[in-house]
């Protein structure tokens, strides 16, 4: 696995259990001010840290258990409680606020997943009681004696542990939404380019439609103009009367054979369902001799391929108009009007056969 794929495979599993690290790394957060507590101490901040942890472990098995909502409200509850009581019994100076801060992306991020529609108006109302909060505490304690007066390098490392956890929620939470809302992109991306694709394809034999056909060899005729091409105009012969006797899904799996042949013996030309048992292939790069040569293995080999349905073998033949680009044509329809043409005249002479020119 190289770096990349480690960092993704790290973010598809944050993005998949947001809740859970979440949790876990507030329990780890409490856990680490409940030692910073005891160091200085602070008894109602001990107390309090062995609450939050309790809380948090208590969260982990909700979010287990899938209880996301109630994860959610302690989260803010636990958070905003305990940066009042901190900023109350240690001082404005310890930077506890910070914590109301570092629930913000929290509120917003697990919020947007949580409530839909106008429900969301509840995530504006939670941020401005966040806000507000902040500023009431600001008025009340900022010039306010603190219940314990810590030494100042104490001060110093809560201070900077608050901010660390606000800066590292910050960069979390935008980090995952990212890289989420680039996955739903890149998803939707793919979903569109199969859902073009389907529609440019027939379902029974996956060959292109006309609407995925048609384009191409108008672009050849009006962007690549001194290009040389042919297009082939294919009818398998007494088609009915296959479908007449050996049954209509016997005749699909003939369509699907002969499809999968020329693909197969064509690999380099765009081959087009045109409409029931009928098939035009756009032979780019071949003029009127390399182009009859190739229909006419493709012919032989159509002939002497048995579809097998059943343990029966059906054997098909097809009828081929051929013609070549020039610049006497005008629009791509007569082109395959022409080729259509001689197909036809190939019926009136015997079928099984490729014509490639106005009478053989
Ligand atoms: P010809 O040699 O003159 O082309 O004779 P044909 O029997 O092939 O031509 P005709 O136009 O009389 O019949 C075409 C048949 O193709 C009739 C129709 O039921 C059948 N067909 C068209 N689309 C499908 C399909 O998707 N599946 C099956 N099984 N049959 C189809
Ligand atoms: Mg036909
Ligand atoms: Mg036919």
């Amino acid at each position: 696995m190289n770096y990349k794929t480690t960092i993704n495979t790290i973010l598809h599993f944050l993005v998949h259990n947001g809740f859970l690290f979440t949790v876990s790394v507030m329990g780890l957060v409490h856990a680490t001010l409940l030692m910073l507590s005891m160091v200085a101490d602070v008894r109602p901040l001990v107390f309090f840290n062995i609450l939050s942890v309790i809380v948090y472990l208590f969260c982990v098995l909700l979010c287990r258990a899938d209880y996301i909502m109630p994860v959610y409200i302690s989260i803010l509850a636990e958070v905003t409680a305990y940066s009042v009581v901190s900023v109350y019994v240690i001082g404005w100076n310890s930077g506890s606020y910070n914590y109301l801060f570092s629930i913000v992306p929290i509120i917003i991020y697990f919020g947007c997943f949580l409530f839909k529609g106008t429900k969301r108006w509840l995530i504006v109302i939670l941020l401005a009681m966040n806000f507000t909060l902040f500023v009431v505490m600001y008025l009340l304690f900022a010039d306010a004696t603190p219940v314990y007066i810590l030494p100042r390098t104490m001060i110093q490392v809560m201070r900077i542990f608050s901010t660390f956890v606000m800066f590292f929620s910050i960069i979390f939470y935008n980090t995952i939404y990212i890289y989420s809302s680039e996955v739903e992109r890149n998803t939707l991306e793919q979903a569109n380019v199969q859902l073009t694709d389907d529609a440019n394809r027939d379902t029974l034999t996956h060959l292109l439609n006309r609407r995925g056909f048609m384009p191409m060899i108008d672009r050849l005729m009006r962007h690549e103009k001194y290009t040389e091409f042919c297009i082939a105009f294919c009818d398998i012969d007494n088609f009915k009367r296959i479908n007449d006797t050996c049954g209509h899904d016997c005749g699909d799996e003939v369509l699907r054979h002969i499809a999968k042949l020329i693909t197969r013996e064509l690999p380099d030309c765009s081959v087009c369902r045109w409409g029931g048992e009928e098939i035009v292939i756009l032979m780019k790069d071949y003029d009127i001799e390399t182009g009859r040569e190739k229909m006419e293995e493709v012919r032989q080999i159509i002939e002497s391929t048995p579809t097998v349905f059943f343990n029966k073998r059906v054997n098909k033949t097809l009828t081929i108009g051929l013609v070549e680009y020039n610049n006497s044509f005008r629009e791509s329809e007569d082109l395959i009007r022409v080729a259509d043409e001689r197909m036809y005249y190939g019926k009136q002479h015997g079928k099984n056969i490729v014509v490639y020119k106005d009478s053989i």
